[in-house]
């Protein structure tokens, strides 16, 4: 005699359509590959958060993103894990700028694409203002694959550099802690470096507050035929 097949949604306990909505519980369903897999493993990191789960499939998947959840959320892995994905495809010059507003925050990123690079010869290079602009250079000069720099920081490179490096070929941009980017202090170096950046990019924005400001930098710069950013709200 046949086995009684139980309906599905009686035997997994969800709805059929729920099932197939339900968001990606692990890292390897997220896309993430295995060396990347392990490296999270090794920071104790087993099941993606919210936002995590949210914001890496359409970024694998090229789109641009603004993630908007609360401190503590896991934010920079949403953005870093297909940073580092991505760059094992397209090695070539500075591939991802990562902008955040403040030196400690741009140290404690850093830390994450470290151990996340680690087995990857990843060349990360922190640029931040109070520290020593002739070691930045020779840093930016050696060609990163990413660069996590403050604003006016990264401006003053630009602005003085040879021509050396360029952010030509940036493929991924990040506008971390967006709100406190996208503030009136900030416009005149955001301004120069929109200017300086490869347009065909990805850009993604992560912040703890939605404003519309930040809705509008997501759709720049337009392009005919370009998706409109996935938005991740808290
Ligand atoms: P946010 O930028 O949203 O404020 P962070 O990215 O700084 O948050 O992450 C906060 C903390 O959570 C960090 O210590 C980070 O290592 C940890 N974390 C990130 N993702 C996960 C995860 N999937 N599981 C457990 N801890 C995580
Ligand atoms: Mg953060």
């Amino acid at each position: 005699m046949n086995r009684l097949r139980l309906p599905q949604r009686i035997e997994d306990g969800n709805a059929p359509h729920k099932a197939k909505t339900r968001p990606p519980s692990s890292f390897s369903e997220l896309g993430i590959s295995l060396a990347i897999q392990n490296a999270l493993k090794a920071m104790s990191i087993h099941t993606p958060t919210e936002v995590q789960a949210s914001c890496i499939p359409p970024l694998l998947a090229g789109r641009d993103c603004i993630g908007n959840a609360k401190t503590g959320s896991g934010k920079t892995l949403a953005f870093a894990l297909p940073i580092v994905q991505k760059l094992s495809v397209d090695p070539y010059g500075i591939f991802s700028l990562v902008l955040t507003p403040t030196r400690e925050l741009a140290f404690q990123i850093s830390e994450q694409f470290a151990i996340l690079g680690n087995s990857m010869n990843i060349r990360t290079a922190v640029i931040v203002g109070g520290m020593d602009m002739m070691s930045q250079a020779l840093e930016l000069g050696n060609r990163p694959h990413i660069v996590i720099a403050t604003p006016g920081r990264m401006v003053d490179h630009l602005k003085s550099s040879s021509g050396e490096w360029n952010l030509s070929r940036v493929k991924f941009l990040v506008l971390d802690e967006a709100d406190r980017l996208l503030s009136a202090s900030f416009v005149p170096e955001l301004t120069y470096l929109f200017n300086v950046l490869a347009k065909e990019r990805q850009t993604c924005l992560f912040t703890a507050t939605l404003t519309p400001s930040i809705e509008n930098v997501a759709n720049v710069p337009p392009r005919p035929g370009k998706q409109k950013p996935f938005i991740h709200r808290m």
